[in-house]
């Protein structure tokens, strides 16, 4: 009797070990390549922190110098500089104060998620003792476990190791209180809120009650008053919340006495860009949001029909020009120009908004620069401090591109969004 060749499995079986063999070699290879990155934008970090230790300079100032070296490496890895800002303050911050956690990686003995673990929530023990402790025990833990049980575990010996009440840290916590907003996909996006927890479960259960309330309104009139209520209970809430954001006004005002109308008189804008064919409904094509968000092509006719607090343009489905403005609010027609030729910050890889934006002259107006189209574009406050305070300087080309020069003399050019021309007189736009 003989024995089988080497039966499939087998095989398989020498290919799934090497593939494991190689991926450990490679996971190596970036490991060590992860904390070689560290230890440049530490680099980096370190040349901002030193140039305050030769000629002392306020805080504003180390500041200030921390962003221009920021952007300088973000323009050059394509990252958004304040990307590059973080990482060069998160990777300052990992080399000076766990330093065993980057050799580390270096041997491949964890990865970067870990390493950043140990950064992160280590990062409110101040005391050095402590540090030292909680660096060595998390370390023996990322070595054999994931990023997420590291970091529950890094949790808990943190919380042992913090020498502070619950209230205080609660204290220094709601200092982090802030809202943001996430683009979503299918015109959709999100709103984030983050305050103390008791003020969002009070949010919630009371935006919960009043959904519940008006499902019962709806179902007790059976209908026969007109009244149907179709939506869930999470529909319900989102557009209760949406209500009252929208429309609402803030019980406690301190500029009721100041401001006519008070805080519930400022209503919300937004830019969108709708295709004129979209705007006359023989196209399904969507609009955009401040120039980042599409929308639906519905949604977007909806607003030109009602809604007058919105900025609007129409542009020409082909070349993208822009064919009319909305006449509800007047701007000067410079100012107007540039923000919609901008759409946003005009620093590379900015997406500030252009309504937020300053309008920057190109060659300072101080040094000969002139107040034409060609010479204007919009910075946000970030980018515009950037170009004051620090050697970045900007020069825009004939078709409105705007070439930056950095400290070191490296150049990039950021293109315009789209070409923007004002018929002499357009036939009225249709809304
Ligand atoms: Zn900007």
């Amino acid at each position: 009797m003989s024995h089988p060749a080497a039966s499939p499995h087998e095989a398989d079986d020498a290919v799934l070990d090497d593939v494991v063999a190689s991926l450990l070699r490679v996971e190596a290879a970036i490991s060590a390549l992860e904390a070689e990155r560290f230890r440049q934008l530490a680099r980096a970090h370190a040349v901002a922190a030193g140039r305050s230790v030769h000629r002392p300079r306020s805080v504003q100032e180390r500041e200030i110098a921390l962003r221009s070296i920021a952007a300088e490496v973000g323009v050059a890895l394509r990252w958004h500089d304040r990307t590059a800002q973080r990482r060069i303050t998160e990777a300052g911050a990992l080399i000076e104060d766990f330093p065993t956690t980057v050799t580390a990686l270096e041997e491949a003995k964890i990865t970067a998620r870990h390493a950043e673990v140990i950064r992160e929530v280590g990062a409110p023990l101040l005391e050095p003792e402590s540090r030292h402790e909680f660096e060595r025990r998390v370390l023996t833990r990322a070595e054999r476990d994931t990023v997420a049980g590291t970091r529950a575990f890094a949790r808990t010996v943190a919380e042992e190791l913090k020498p502070r009440s619950m209230t205080e840290r609660h204290d220094d916590a709601v200092d982090r209180r802030r809202v943001w907003v996430d683009d979503d996909i299918d015109g959709m996006a999100q709103l984030g809120v983050i305050d103390s927890a008791t003020k969002i479960r009070a949010m919630f259960d009371r935006l919960t009650r009043q959904a519940r309330a008006a499902r019962r309104v709806a179902d007790a009139s059976g209908g026969d008053v007109g009244v149907t209520d179709t939506r869930s209970i999470d529909q319900t809430r989102a557009d209760l919340l949406c209500d009252l954001v929208l429309g609402g006004r803030p019980v406690i005002d301190p500029t009721h006495a100041h401001l006519p109308g008070g805080l519930g008189a400022i209503r919300a804008e937004v830019s969108v860009v709708i295709p004129v064919l979209t705007a006359v409904g023989a196209s399904e094509r969507g609009a955009m949001l401040d120039g980042c968000t599409p929308v639906d092509a519905d949604t977007a006719r909806h607003l030109l029909a009602e809604a007058p607090g919105w900025e609007r343009l129409l542009t020409d489905p082909v070349t993208g020009v822009v064919l009319g403005l909305d006449r509800y609010r007047p701007t000067p027609a410079m100012r107007r120009f540039v923000r919609l030729r901008d759409v946003h910050c005009r620093f590379p890889g900015c997406r500030q908004p252009a309504r937020r934006c300053e309008i920057d002259h190109n060659l300072d107006h101080a040094k000969g620069g002139r107040t034409t189209l060609c010479n204007l574009a919009c910075l946000c406050k970030r980018h515009h401090v950037l170009k004051t305070e620090t050697p970045w300087t900007s020069a825009q080309q004939s078709d409105g591109s705007i070439m930056w020069t950095g400290p070191l003399g490296r150049r990039t050019t950021d293109p315009p969004e789209g070409r923007v021309a004002f018929a002499p007189d357009p036939d009225p736009p249709p809304f």
